[in-house]
């Protein structure tokens, strides 16, 4: 394996120079340094800041977070995808709030048991916070050592045996945090999948992938397949309120709350989708209908056209915990999917 006495020393040196001021490097506080890295699963730093800064200023503690409620904690994570993290989170504050007075173990294997907390996050969390020497490997680390070592990915689970005992035998005595944060800083902005800023790079020097030209050939990342889903939605009014509902607690999008409706049958039209769901829904039937506006919005592996119609209705459905009679005010109050939001911000107070 690829061995370089001065691996670490130049990354140190280059994180040191060039790191990006970001907010969760202000801190040592491993609540903190938990969050951003559950944020940052599957998401930009440019995406996840406002989120960071909104979630500090509403849960400054563990303590303060664990009495939150579901619909809370999922309205600020709203837009950020992947609602699961965010209910996760919620589940692991409750426990340490209790078992662990609301200070996150600085254990390993505790840490590991504590929902949403996989190796990488617990690594993170440890080497980042307390320093301590512990590899970590996320997707960005997994490209930079592949190509400095010029590997190429055979299965997953036998590469990262490689990078982690490489990863090991290259860990400082100290400033292990640094030391992890700059392979991650490296990933993000120059040893990026494609096109890598090499003549910037502070392991030029004994970088195999560069020596050798096969910078392109280590890392193919797997295309993302789309799929179009057409959905027709019932804006369904009474006395100038709008029935919402709340989605089912397991699945996509779980517990947000969204207008009745669902996906349009193979051979039907918009319309009849939307007559059919809200009949079968709501055993409700809808006469005088209006279509209102089609609005498309991209999920990480959807893109969801949504048939949005308008509906007044005479008498009034009764309502109950997953089913509300909100003003369009009050809509807003409720923690909901991208595409809900946009038909919402369309509605009249
Ligand atoms: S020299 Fe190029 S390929 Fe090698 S680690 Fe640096 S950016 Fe990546």
């Amino acid at each position: 394996m690829n061995s370089s006495p001065n691996f670490s020393k130049k990354l140190l040196f280059w994180y040191k120079k060039t790191a990006r001021t970001l907010p969760w490097r202000e801190t040592n506080d491993p609540y903190l340094i938990w969050i951003s890295e559950i944020m940052l699963q599957q998401t930009t730093v440019k995406a996840v800041i406002p989120y960071f800064k909104n979630w500090l200023n509403k849960y400054p503690t563990i303590k303060i977070l664990a009495r939150a409620k579901t619909d809370e904690i999922l309205k600020i994570w709203q837009g950020l995808g992947y609602y699961q993290r965010a209910k996760n989170i919620l589940k692991t504050a409750k426990v340490v709030s209790t078992r662990y007075h609301g200070q996150l173990p600085m254990n390993y294997q505790q840490l590991l048991h504590l929902p949403g907390i996989g190796p990488y996050t617990a690594g993170a969390i440890l080497s980042i916070a307390f320093d301590k020497p512990l590899p970590i490997i996320d997707a960005n680390i997994r490209r930079v050592i592949l190509r400095f070592i010029n590997k190429k990915l055979k299965t997953k689970t036998n590469s990262d045996k490689i990078i982690y005992q490489f990863l090991k035998q290259h860990m400082p005595k100290k400033n292990c945090s640094h030391f992890n944060q700059s392979l991650m800083e490296l990933g993000a902005l120059i040893c990026v999948s494609r096109n890598p800023l090499c003549l910037q790079c502070p392991l030029i020097k004994e970088c195999l992938s560069f020596k050798n030209g096969t910078q392109e050939i280590i890392i193919r990342p797997t295309k993302k397949t789309i799929t179009t889903l057409h959905v027709a939605i019932a804006v369904i009014r009474y006395q100038k309120k709008f029935y919402l509902q709340k989605r089912a607690s397991t699945g996509i999008l779980a517990d947000l709350w969204e207008f009745p409706g669902g996906k349009i049958e193979k051979g039907e039209s918009p319309l009849q989708a939307v007559k059919r769901e809200v009949l079968e829904e709501l055993d409700l039937a809808l006469h005088k209908i209006k279509y209102l506006t089609k609005i498309i919005h991209f999920y990480t592996r959807y893109r969801v056209v949504l048939y949005v119609f308008i509906c007044d209705i005479k008498n009034m459905i009764e309502t109950n915990e997953r089913l509300k009679l909100l003003s369009s005010r009050d809509l807003k109050n409720y923690p909901m999917p991208s595409g809900t939001a946009k038909i919402v911000s369309l509605l009249k107070k």
